[in-house]
């Protein structure tokens, strides 16, 4: 059982009058950890006291930032079992995964350690006798409000890059799996000077008066609904709002491809992580050649996976993270079965304790469902059939949406066509996971703003200034 402890003005154990929230192992519904909550006042004070470190970091040269960084990625390391250990015991993810998001995360940091140093601004053409040149220049404080879905490699990207770059901190993990936040706050504090990085703790509402606070950025990784809130609150305080949110990314199956290849894709999609991973394959386009064969493959896959507590290493398809969301999983495919969808494979509740949810397959989806325009951040593969490539395009861009698409074809005009139309961050063609190290993009619509990741984050983080300088009375020094 982990007692979690927020960390304010550089003191462990601070605050924590909102009272206490527990969690519960999504695999037996066990309690796991106590979690104080933050109080308005606290989240105030908290702020008030990072701003009161934060000229001292920013002056700190870059090379003892990164060195700093450097030294928090040793400590992570020293205890990334612990904290993948912290990750399946909250959210339910299989333990492999959990050790390769912590492995990411560790990854990130040193990153950021190596190319902070060495960003620069440019130079500029001015007159001849003057001096002109832009120079990036930390933006100050930094709200950074977390998901549970990945929390280690997610948190690691923002406080990594907003640390590096001369920021402090307040970092708010979700509720869901706040050990894992403290955890990694501890091997992190360990390495920085005291105070640039704080801990608050609690649910949503924590988040929101942090998002209100008086902070320069607030980064938000999380839902597209709180991303909405978040933007409010920091267009009425005037901070920066740096938002990396939701998704219902479609799959594109082509009439030419192997059905069954295209259902091994499908199913990596759609099952990895339970399918709460932002850019899963929320929704799936089959061209009528070779939909029904997919669909049948599609089933195999999904009765295939081995169902399990994430702690088992045998564990393919862990438990959702609680209760509260699997009702959400399961209310849209319920709702798409009455309206006339058809259950291939799952779909039931399962009579067991814990948050299991079966892997499903419902074909004879229709691109109106709320299953398939909505995100569903579950274990759900909804199969629409179309009758032309450039039908299952239409759809495939007809999103509140925009954070990623794949598509599976072998004709490589129809593959550029979907790098051309679709008005997502990202495009994948053949493959639904697999980017290179470093690729950032820009999501669209309801998914956010801004870069989340690769350098352009270190970019998102600074402000650049440009300085214009001129000897006194047009002479010489
Ligand atoms: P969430 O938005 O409910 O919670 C995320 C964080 O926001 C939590 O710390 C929560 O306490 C806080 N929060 C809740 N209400 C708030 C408010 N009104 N103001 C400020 N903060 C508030 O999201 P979640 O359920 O934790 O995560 C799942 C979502 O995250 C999915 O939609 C998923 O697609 C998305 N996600 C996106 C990315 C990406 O890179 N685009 C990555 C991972 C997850």
């Amino acid at each position: 059982m982990y007692t979690v402890a927020q960390l304010i003005g550089g003191v462990w154990g601070a605050g924590g009058q909102g009272g206490e929230l527990v969690v519960r192992d999504p695999a037996d519904g066990s309690p796991v950890s106590t979690v104080p909550v933050a109080t308005a006042d606290e989240v105030g004070k908290a702020v008030e006291a990072a701003r009161g470190v934060a000229d001292g970091w920013a002056a700190t040269a870059p090379a003892e930032r990164a060195a700093a960084l450097h030294r928090a990625a040793d400590a992570v390391e020293a205890v990334a079992e612990e904290l993948a250990a912290a990750v399946t015991a909250e959210m339910g993810k299989p333990l492999a995964d959990a050790r390769g998001g912590v492995e990411a995360g560790i990854g990130t940091l040193r990153q950021y350690a190596e190319l902070a140093p060495v960003r620069g601004g440019r130079t500029l053409l001015g007159g001849g006798h003057t001096i002109d040149f832009m120079t990036p220049q930390p933006r100050g404080v930094v709200a950074a409000i977390t998901p549970w879905n990945d929390p280690v490699a997610i948190s690691c990207g923002l406080l990594g890059a907003a640390l590096v770059t001369g920021n402090v901190v307040l970092h708010k993990p979700s509720e869901r799996a706040p050990a894992t936040g403290w955890l990694l706050a501890r091997a992190l504090d360990g390495a920085l000077p005291a105070g640039v990085l704080s801990l608050l703790t609690g649910g949503g509402e924590v988040g929101a008066a942090l998002a209100a606070s008086d902070v320069d950025v607030v980064a938000h990784v999380g839902s597209s609904a709180t991303g909405r809130a978040v933007a409010a609150a920091a267009a009425r305080s005037g901070a920066k709002a740096l938002l990396e949110n939701g998704g219902s990314d479609p799959l594109v199956v082509d009439a030419d491809v192997d059905p069954v290849w295209a259902a091994g894709q499908a199913a990596l999609g759609a099952f990895a992580n339970a399918g709460q991973i932002c850019v899963a394959v929320e929704r799936i386009y089959a061209h009528r050649d070779v939909a029904e064969d997919f669909a049948d493959a599609l089933v195999g896959r999904a009765e295939a996976l081995r169902v399990g507590a994430g702690r088992d290493p045998a564990t393919e398809l862990g438990p959702l993270v609680d209760r509260r969301h699997r009702d959400h999983v399961h209310g849209q495919v319920t709702a798409a079965v009455a309206e006339g969808a058809r259950l291939r494979t799952g779909g039931t509740l399962p009579d067991s304790p814990g948050a299991f949810y079966p892997a499903t397959v419902v074909t004879d989806c229709r691109h109106e469902m709320a299953l398939v325009r909505q995100e569903t951040f579950g274990p759900v593969a909804p199969v629409v059939v179309v009758d032309s490539f450039s039908e299952a395009l239409r759809c495939a861009a007809d999103s509140p949406y925009g954070l990623a698409a794949t598509v599976l074809t072998g004709s490589m005009s129809h593959a550029q066509r979907a790098c051309r139309e679709l008005p997502v961050g990202t495009v994948k063609v053949n493959a639904v996971f697999g980017g290179a190290p470093g690729g950032a993009a820009h999501p669209r619509r309801g998914s956010g703003q801004g870069y989340g990741y690769g350098p352009e984050l270190l970019d998102e983080f600074t402000a650049t200034k440009v300085v214009h300088i001129e000897a006194p009375g047009g002479g010489h020094w």
